[in-house]
């Protein structure tokens, strides 16, 4: 009932003018965010993170989620759920990717690979923290759609390569962080290689076939690797191209 009223509401606002739908979408997009602040609270046993950083909170407050939606979707867009999004695929809970993304540490001057492009939302998020983005998407209906919108919104730090992202982006590499937003069966060595000491890489792995542990994988200045285990989560298989090297 909620949701329908919503919806009434969203298509009375969109007759109302762009403004009035514009005003709706921040409106919508703060309340998502207060949302997050309090999952981030109720999970910090779990994650070590009671408060996400202002950077990362104004960049969720920000990014147009409901443009990274297929448009019949548009009124879940600031729900805090996965969407689908095509192909079989989803776009992560709003609080996983403020999660995720505030668990790397992002820096202004940083280097950030993502693995499992998807809708493009994640890449545009971290974009608007971070100086470049590298991003690989293995379906390319996805990958197509997300480098058009990526253009169309404005974000220019961005580049998206479609293939399969298991062994990362060697050409690129090292980066400052690295997310996977796909569960593997274990985490890849590659991309634990093209980590800086001192890097970090948020990825979904060693669960169950069906769950897996949001993993804080730390690289040290000595080169030594630590793994963290944060909340359990359900991501989509990371797929393997068997054709790539
Ligand atoms: N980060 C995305 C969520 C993506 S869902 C977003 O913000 O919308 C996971 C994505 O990973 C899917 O689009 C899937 O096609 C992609 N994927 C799966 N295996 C992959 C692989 N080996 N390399 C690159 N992308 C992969």
């Amino acid at each position: 009932m909620v949701i329908l009223l919503s919806a009434f509401y969203l298509l009375a606002v969109m007759h109302a003018g762009p403004s009035a739908a514009q005003d709706w979408h921040s409106a919508q997009r703060a309340r998502m965010v207060a949302g997050i602040a309090s999952l981030a609270r109720e999970t910090s046993g779990a994650t070590g993170r009671p408060t996400l950083s202002e950077a990362v909170m104004t960049a969720m407050g920000t990014v147009p989620r409901h443009r990274f939606v297929p448009a019949p979707l548009e009124v879940f867009a600031y729900k805090n759920q996965p969407l689908p999004i095509g192909e079989g695929q989803t776009i992560s809970q709003p609080f996983l990717v403020a999660l995720m993304t505030d668990l790397l540490d992002p820096k202004p001057g940083d280097t950030v690979l993502e693995v499992g492009t998807g809708s493009g939302y994640q890449a545009a998020v971290l974009a608007s923290l971070v100086a470049k983005v590298y991003t690989i998407e293995i379906l390319e209906p996805l990958a197509r759609r997300a480098t058009h919108l990526l253009e169309e919104l404005g974000y220019r730090n961005v580049e998206l390569r479609i293939g399969d992202g298991y062994n990362g982006w060697p050409e690129a590499a090292p980066f400052d962080s690295i997310v996977v937003t796909a569960a593997p069966a274990d985490v890849p060595k590659q991309l634990v290689y093209q980590l800086k000491p001192g890097g970090r890489m948020v990825i979904p792995a060693s669960g169950s076939s069906d769950w897996q542990y949001l993993l804080l994988v730390e690289k040290q200045s000595d080169g030594t690797v630590t793994m963290k285990r944060t909340l359990p989560v359900r991501f989509v298989p990371l797929k393997r191209d068997r054709s790539a090297k």
